[in-house]
């Protein structure tokens, strides 16, 4: 795969975008334990809106516990996490959370593979009551094109490439129109032509959307970060340009020297 250079190009994140600085979410001192265990401590940090922000650590370092705080699956014990600068998400329920334009992709797709790629669409937009039949259409084609799925809109999602199938996850985030994208290590398991396309992808996605993307892959993040938070044992340990933290000594000596 090839990303579609006249496509990336013009839809290039404005500079307009680059230098706006409204938050669209702000946590304040999450606190996060369970059972006696701290999995996030005293954990602040701001993502601007149409922000592509990263975020590396270690394994339990605590990044799919903070997905999880954002997306109300798990309750905090103390901190805030604001949304829009208007709606604190910890008061929320998951659905509710949905509703308010924040999508999230898990580590593993989850795809409904007997249903065909175009099914597996509509059925995402399901639950937005407010799209009218006429305007599904337009919806689903804007994601197809931009996950390079066109040509498999009749094939059962089963039948898929791994990667297609993390592409289809995407699409089904997209179709519902997200304002605030959580990404959990979308490249676990592409190829690498795959991972460079999605490179390309979320680097078109930022500025209409704000992406928040735990990877692994440093490749992938050098290709697509401005932003990286690193976290370590539950606190940001470092934030900053990829350079500025990859310089950092303690982030060299808890994860990059490893
Ligand atoms: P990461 O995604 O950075 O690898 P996680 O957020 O999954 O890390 O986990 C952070 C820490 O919290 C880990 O030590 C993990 O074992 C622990 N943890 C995560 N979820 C739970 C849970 N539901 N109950 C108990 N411990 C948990
Ligand atoms: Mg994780």
């Amino acid at each position: 795969m090839q990303p579609d250079e006249e496509l990336f190009t013009r839809q290039l994140p404005t500079d307009r975008f680059r230098e706006q600085t409204d938050p669209v979410l702000q946590l304040e001192k999450i606190n996060v334990n369970f059972d006696g265990f701290q999995a996030l401590t005293d954990l602040s940090l701001q993502i601007g809106v149409g922000e592509l922000r990263c975020v590396i650590g270690p394994n339990g370092a605590g990044k799919t516990t903070l997905m999880d705080v954002i997306t109300g699956k798990t309750r905090p014990q103390s901190g805030r996490a604001l949304y829009d600068q208007s709606v604190d998400l910890t008061t929320l329920d998951p659905i509710a959370i949905a509703r308010q334009g924040i999508g999230r992709k898990f580590q593993k797709p989850t795809v409904f593979e007997a249903l065909t790629v175009l099914e597996n669409l509509e059925l995402a937009m399901k639950g937005d009551k407010s799209v009218w039949a006429s305007e599904q259409a337009d919806r689903i084609s804007e994601p197809l094109r931009l996950l390079r799925l066109e040509g498999e809109r009749h094939r059962p999602a089963g039948l898929l490439s791994h990667g297609q199938k993390q592409f289809l996850e995407i699409g089904m985030l997209l179709v519902q129109e997200p304002h605030l994208l959580l990404l959990d290590e979308p490249a676990a398991g592409m190829t690498d032509a795959e991972t460079e396309y999605t490179a390309e992808l979320f680097r078109t996605l930022a500025g209409q959307h704000s992406l928040m993307v735990v990877e692994h892959d440093m490749g992938f993040v050098e290709t697509i970060a401005d932003h990286v938070t690193v976290l370590h044992q539950g606190r940001v340990l470092a934030e900053g340009s990829l350079r500025e933290v990859q310089a950092n000594e303690q982030v060299i000596e808890v994860y990059l020297g490893r």
